[in-house]
């Protein structure tokens, strides 16, 4: 459930009207509602009741300071994958002993860094990156709190380009070499063994996956601690997928992934950690963009808006599918038209929907992508010099722009030119 819907026939984010925020802010923008991300957070808050728990929201998903912090007040940990991100982290307020740092390639700088500013436990994923934080930490004459990343080598069924669980993928160290690794993290007086970490995809749709992964972390668990490690936290990784398209079945609610969990993971006793990102900020969030023509083909009709795909690549990226909506609501039995929905940018490539059945509609108005809450904004590109798009926070019946929409002159004051020009 999400707080976007029709009211008197036009569509609000929770008591705002989506287009006065158009009118005022200007198209196109991501516009995120405060009530969605806080109940999403809670679910799964609340999901782990009665569990002793983190829920580290993956923040690469969406970064925005405002979105974090209105997290950061809910009680929330942080998944970080960069320096950056732990820099807005920090920035919004969350304390270092509620962040972990994922992400194969961490380097020693940005290991410094987390090590100076405080750190929950670094996820590490390879023995290179264990030697360096190693290093790092006994030059700083400080301890390393370190999961390792186990890929179990699990099909997540999900988006090639976003399996992470299985052997080919360049994520954790193989399970079955998991005790030598651990044995080696134990010889290391730089490091300090909390737990294990493990996380196989993103927009899983089924639990199966995850259970079984969770199952070998159980095992895993028990051999480990057999061989004399103190096994305390579980990070279970992020991963559980959202319904992109109204009309499909739903995926697991989080409620089902934390009884699972409880189910597999229960009886060892350890602190679970999850990293959900999609789902806390997936439909929390859409993005509005205007018509500026619509133009007839040959065999088709194209609606060209001003978003593209620069401003949200998951459709180009991964084939994705965004329920997209107008912000005027359809009349009932209005007779639907199909469009190809395509952005200004110029590639075949900057294409929405193809033959997407929808509201007869004209230049100027106004559509809305639902589902655009996670990996919208935060993977936008300048191309073809297009600004990066405003983002917009909702609370009731209040909305602030929480990053603006920066000048052609600031993005062309960016480059320099060299004193030979
Ligand atoms: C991307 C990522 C997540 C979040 O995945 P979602 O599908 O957005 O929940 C969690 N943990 C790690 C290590 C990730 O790379």
């Amino acid at each position: 459930m999400d707080h976007f819907l029709y009211k008197d026939g036009a569509l609000f984010a929770e008591d705002v009207p989506v287009a006065e925020i158009a009118a005022q802010v200007g198209t196109p923008f991501y516009c995120y509602s405060t009530a969605t991300l806080e109940r999403h957070f809670r679910l799964f808050d609340e999901a782990l009741d009665g569990t002793e728990h983190l829920v580290c929201y993956a923040m690469k998903a969406a970064s925005n300071q405002a979105i974090l912090k209105t997290l950061a007040a809910l009680g929330a940990g942080m998944d970080v994958v960069s320096g950056g991100e732990y820099a807005r982290a920090k920035a919004a307020g969350v304390p270092g002993d509620r962040i972990v740092f994922s992400g194969v390639g961490k380097t020693r700088d940005e290991i410094r860094e987390a090590l100076t500013g405080g750190i929950r436990q670094f996820n590490v994923e390879s023995e290179p990156e264990m030697a360096v934080i190693n290093a790092v930490a006994l030059e700083l004459g400080v301890k390393a709190p370190i999961t390792v990343r186990v890929n179990p080598d699990v099909d997540a069924k999900t988006h090639a380009k976003i399996a992470t669980g299985k052997s080919e993928n360049k994520f954790g160290i193989p399970i079955s070499r998991a005790r030598d690794v651990y044995a080696h993290a134990a010889s290391l007086p730089g490091l300090e063994v909390v737990g294990i970490d493990v996380h196989i995809g993103s927009q899983l749709t089924e639990l199966e996956p995850f259970r079984l992964a969770y199952q070998k972390v159980a095992e895993l668990t028990e051999a480990l601690r057999a061989d004399g490690h103190n096994i305390k936290r579980l990070d279970l990784g992020g991963g559980l997928g959202i319904p992109y398209e109204r009309s499909n079945s739903a995926p697991p609610l989080p409620i089902e992934y934390g009884a699972m969990i409880k189910d597999t993971l229960g009886h060892l006793g350890c602190e679970i950690e999850i990293e959900p990102g999609r789902l806390i900020a997936g439909n929390a969030g859409i993005m509005v963009s205007k018509v500026i023509y619509v133009k007839e083909g040959e065999d088709r009709q194209f609606m060209i808006i001003d978003g593209a795909m620069n401003d949200l690549i998951r459709p180009a990226m991964y084939d994705a599918h965004h329920d997209i909506i107008p912000v005027v609501e359809p009349a009932p039995g209005e007779e639907p038209a199909r469009y190809d929905i395509v952005g200004p940018v110029c590639e075949t490539g900057d294409t929405f929907a193809k033959g997407r059945v929808m509201s007869t509609v004209k230049a100027d108005d106004l559509v809305a992508f639902r589902s655009a809450g996670a990996y919208g904004a935060v993977m936008a590109s300048e191309y073809n010099t297009r600004p990066l798009i405003p983002e917009v926070l909702v609370k009731d019946d209040q909305f602030a722009v929480i990053r603006r929409r920066p000048t052609f002159d600031e993005m062309i004051n960016r480059d320099t030119i060299p004193e030979w020009l």
